[in-house]
């Protein structure tokens, strides 16, 4: 596991985005970075998961959340710009966004690939986390110092077979955080990418059917890395994929 010791109230007064809050490690990202102290945007396209997370972390005696319930795969370039002016008004800057939602499509031989499940994907993991950096990025510029993350995955810097859409939207994950994090080098925003590695959630168990998810790490178990990203520990750390087991 990635080492790093995750310190009370490591967060504080900063603010964070995370994207698919509502389940698997989103969510539990969501409360472990309103533990350390700090206040969290809950972005997730089933409201009713999203409250759950709210509820949660005020349960919890976290700082009040905010929820932005949003479909990646059918939101417009305005509704995230809209999105970074209502974060802009209402927090007056952004210190964190970890782009953590995605979807798996379909595990199939290449030649089965359906178009449509290609479109999607590449829209939901590639074409939004495009959109959500460029509408998210002047927001983050005005915090004294801003971390945006990525989420890849083992299938993103090698290809492996039936892993189709998904395997290219995550090469594409690690090539935007690369121009992304070249282009801002010599600002206050850093940009990384996290690697997971094999987790117990939801898109795992659908990955992996026959698995037994309980000799898997466990979402709890890697957050000591996305608490890294996110601290000013890692102020001078950009442009790397990071391997969180
Ligand atoms: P998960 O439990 O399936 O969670 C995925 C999250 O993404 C859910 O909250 C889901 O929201 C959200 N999401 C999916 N499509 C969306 C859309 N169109 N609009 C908005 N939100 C959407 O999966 P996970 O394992 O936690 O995955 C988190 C990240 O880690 C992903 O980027 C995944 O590729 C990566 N990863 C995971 C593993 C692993 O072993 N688990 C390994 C490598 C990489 P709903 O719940 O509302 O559908």
């Amino acid at each position: 596991m990635f080492n790093y010791t995750m310190k009370d109230n490591c967060l504080a007064k900063k603010v964070i985005l995370v994207t698919g809050a509502g389940s698997g490690i989103g969510r539990q990202a969501a409360l472990t970075y309103a533990k350390l102290g700090a206040t969290v945007i809950l972005l997730g396209k089933t409201v009713q998961k999203l409250e759950q997370v709210y509820d949660e972390i005020i349960a919890n005696g976290g700082a009040e959340p905010a929820i932005v319930p949003l479909d990646l795969k059918g939101a417009t370039q305005q509704n995230y710009i809209d999105m970074s002016s209502t974060i802009a008004q209402q927090f007056g800057h952004l210190d964190g966004a970890l782009l953590n939602a995605s979807m798996l499509g379909e595990l199939t031989p290449y030649t089965h690939i359906h178009q449509q499940i290609w479109d999607d994907t590449i829209k939901v993991n590639v074409t939004a986390q495009h959109l959500l950096s460029q509408a998210l990025i002047p927001t983050m510029l005005k915090a004294d110092n801003a971390s945006l993350v990525f989420t890849s995955s083992g299938v993103g810097s090698k290809g492996r077979a039936y892993w189709g859409a998904y395997s290219v939207s995550k090469f594409a994950t690690e090539g935007l955080m690369q121009v992304i994090a070249d282009e801002y080098d010599e600002s206050n925003l850093r940009v990384n990418a996290i690697n997971p590695g094999a987790t117990a959630t939801a898109m795992r168990a659908t990955a992996y059917p026959a698995e037994d998810q309980s000799t898997l790490a466990t979402p709890e178990d890697i957050m000591p890395l996305y608490v890294y990203l996110m601290s000013d520990d890692s102020q001078n750390t950009t442009g790397q994929v990071i391997k969180a087991q």
